[in-house]
């Protein structure tokens, strides 16, 4: 417990190191510093919930609305059981940087509920879902907080919100405000593509990367940990170009083959409602603390917040970090990658092609259009192309490191916000 207090409080802790390294590079506007340094509103619910044996459980709720100096807050609701308040104020703030530096009309919020999902059935998940939307009440809406899927939560918790937010407004606004949730079914308004777009954005880093070194991605190594829907997705389309998926770590297990794991086949064994990759029968398993240790190209954090951390980093070989989680490297650990000249392709971009895929499922819903998949994932590169480029123009003119190059792009979009439009009164 005393462990998990720790991890919790550094989350927090490690996003206002990234964002105070910023802020004194660029020289960041004193005023500006102490609007961002906090969040705008944080809101907690306690909210009771009948179980499938009769009895009744109160949950505890968070949302965090870091900022809103672009547009309507935007991000995520995990489901965990390290969900508390300085993690969603931590990965709100994330959100705010990951919006602004992807050119999105967004601001930043993140929460959750502090449970473990596996141990409650569909029918408890669904009816916790509900509840809490309805304890979040007016804090969200299609205009002002749009929350959308991460950890432990998925389309089918998207469609619950959508459907318990739509019952709550008056019946003539129900059909046009299916833009309160992203990352929906696609039955009810979801983005062909949205499923996808996370682990791709991921993948697409990789590739711009090293094309741009003149690499490419053939025979190159990586290792995943987290077989979710970014460690899946990534792999995926990593595997598709020719690279092997040398070992896969989760919460129970660490998986190892040299010739490379078999990707679909691990992700029709990891059930996705028990989510691991356990006990799976075509690779070998290592002990967990080898995983980061091990000699290959690509390294994809793609689980929980800071799991790089100094000793971790000490062991790490590989030169490209990708961060598909958010979060995942700490203070230490970065300073330890940087200086043995790793490349950390950070979160607030690497990560981003969920949030663009969301936004274009907003626009979707609130224009009343189809799109299809070539032309979501069309945008979709497009978009990830020219803000990968705008990162890499920035490293490269200010000899700087990629995660300040991303936060310097993020942070200035958002001074110069504050700056047109001033402060009431
Ligand atoms: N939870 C995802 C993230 O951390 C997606 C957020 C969104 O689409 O709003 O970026």
């Amino acid at each position: 417990m005393k462990k998990e207090k720790t991890k919790k409080q550094s989350m927090h802790a490690t996003v206002m190191s990234q964002f105070n390294k910023t802020a004194d590079r660029m020289d960041l506007n004193v005023n500006i510093r102490k609007i961002l340094s906090i969040s705008n509103s944080e809101i907690i619910v306690h909210f009771p919930v009948k179980m499938d044996d009769g009895s009744v459980e109160v949950f505890t709720g968070y949302r965090v609305q870091h900022n809103n100096a672009l547009g309507p807050y935007k991000g995520g609701l995990r489901y965990h059981d390290t969900v508390d308040i300085d993690a969603a104020r931590a990965l709100a703030m994330w959100m705010t940087w990951k919006t602004s530096l992807a050119g999105l009309p967004f601001g930043g919020a993140k929460g959750g509920i502090e449970i473990d999902p596996r141990k409650y059935s569909i029918g408890e998940l669904e009816r916790i879902t509900r509840r809490f939307t309805y304890a979040l009440g007016e804090n969200i809406g299609p205009e002002h907080d749009i929350p959308a899927p991460d950890i432990n939560t998925n389309a089918q918790t998207m469609a619950w919100i959508a459907d318990t937010y739509m019952s709550t407004i008056p019946t003539s606004e129900r059909s046009h405000n299916r833009h309160i949730v992203t990352g929906k079914p696609l039955g009810v308004g979801g983005l062909e593509g949205r499923d996808r777009a996370t682990g791709y954005g991921v993948f697409l880093s990789a590739k711009l990367y090293l094309e741009n070194k003149g690499e490419r991605l053939e025979d190159k190594t990586f290792i995943v940990q987290g077989f979710g829907n970014v460690g899946y997705w990534a792999s995926h389309f990593l595997v598709k170009e020719g690279a092997r998926l040398l070992a896969v770590q989760d919460a129970h297990a660490t998986l190892y083959k040299k010739e490379g794991i078999d990707v679909e086949g691990l992700a029709v064994h990891s059930n996705p409602r028990k989510g691991s990759i356990a006990d799976y029968p075509d690779a070998v398993t290592i002990p967990p603390e080898d995983f980061f240790g091990l000699e290959c190209d690509i390294i994809i954090p793609a689980a929980l917040g800071n799991q790089i951390t100094a000793v971790v980093a000490e062991k790490i070989k590989a030169p490209l970090i990708l961060e598909g989680a958010n979060g995942p490297t700490d203070k230490e650990g970065e300073d330890i990658l940087l200086r043995n000249n790793a490349t950390i392709i950070p979160d607030i971009f690497c990560n981003s092609g969920g949030v663009i895929s969301s936004y274009f499922e907003w626009l979707q819903n609130r224009n009343g259009e189809l799109w299809d998949l070539e032309e979501s994932m069309g945008k979709l590169q497009k978009k990830l192309t020219e803000n990968f480029k705008r990162i890499q123009r920035e490293v490269e003119e200010k000899n700087i490191d990629w995660r300040t190059a991303a936060y310097m792009l993020a942070i200035s979009r958002i001074e110069t916000a504050y700056q047109q439009r001033g402060i009431f009164p």
